[in-house]
């Protein structure tokens, strides 16, 4: 038994807010078990500049964890001077995780802005950014598609994450921080609906691990992603019933 009392293979419970701020196209707060994070989508008119003229649109994540998420008060970059390189890494991985499901060029030259704050921290914060962003980036989607409407639907896929763990000798699903902490063996997996990988992270913490873990900690996240993905079908329901139906837009280039 765990110490929250789950089971090995068990998530922590998953509670989701849409449309919790006003002013952003899509925001979502999303809870799962004591890791809060607030997820929003804005989009802007113009793309950088290596995409100007390309008539393709570009997707962009920023996280970061608010001072008082952690047990010991967390600095703010701006008083430190310098942008923490935890953060970078993942707001490039949710940067990466929400790109691999859109059609950029259905989007066209604009900007889609994800911004994930972390209001608690207990384990899983990036895998909980990607699923908060991914319900606010499809009501954005849907909520630009009542005055754009897209030729295609740009959201291609669902995307997942979730974290798997070897604390002890137990592999263990969603590793909340005091599991995290104690973890000989650490991943994270990025998935989508068809069952293809977006990306896997995994480190031997304390020692190496072999191929055979490895084959158990994946076959175990993948139980967790499939989970996750049916929690987002439900929650999202009629607003997810355009996902899946582009499969390969060919772009104003062609
Ligand atoms: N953590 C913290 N302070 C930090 C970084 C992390 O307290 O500066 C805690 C927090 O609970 C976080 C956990 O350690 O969720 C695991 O951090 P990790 O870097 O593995 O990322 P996460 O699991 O949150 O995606």
């Amino acid at each position: 038994m765990r110490i929250d009392g789950r089971q090995k293979n068990e998530l922590r419970k998953i509670h989701i807010i849409r449309s919790f701020t006003k002013y952003a196209l899509g925001s979502v707060f999303i809870e799962q078990g004591d890791t809060k994070v607030v997820c929003t989508v804005m989009i802007e008119d113009k793309v950088p500049p290596f995409l100007k003229g390309s008539q393709e649109g570009w997707l962009t994540a920023e996280y970061n964890m608010l001072p008082s998420s952690t047990i010991m008060r967390k600095q703010r970059d701006i008083s430190k001077g310098k942008i923490d390189g935890r953060s970078t890494e993942i707001q490039r991985l949710i940067g990466r995780a929400l790109r691999s499901v859109i059609d950029l060029k259905v989007i066209g030259e604009k900007t889609i802005w994800i911004d994930c704050d972390v209001i608690q921290a207990d384990g899983g914060t990036r895998c909980a950014s990607i699923i908060g962003s991914f319900i606010a980036l499809v009501d954005a989607i849907n909520n630009l598609d009542h005055t754009n409407h897209f030729e295609v639907y740009p959201v291609k896929n669902f995307v997942s994450a979730v974290s798997v763990g070897i604390v002890g000798n137990q592999i263990y699903l969603d590793l909340n921080y005091y599991e995290d902490s104690k973890a000989n063996v650490d991943m994270n997996i990025v998935m989508t609906d068809d069952d293809s990988i977006i990306e896997i992270q995994g480190t031997g913490e304390e020692r190496p691990f072999t191929i055979l873990e490895k084959d158990r900690l994946f076959e175990l996240a993948l139980e967790g992603t499939k989970d996750i993905i049916l929690l987002e079908r439900d929650l999202l329901g009629k607003d997810a019933i355009r996902i899946g139906e582009n499969k390969g837009y060919i772009g104003n280039k062609q």
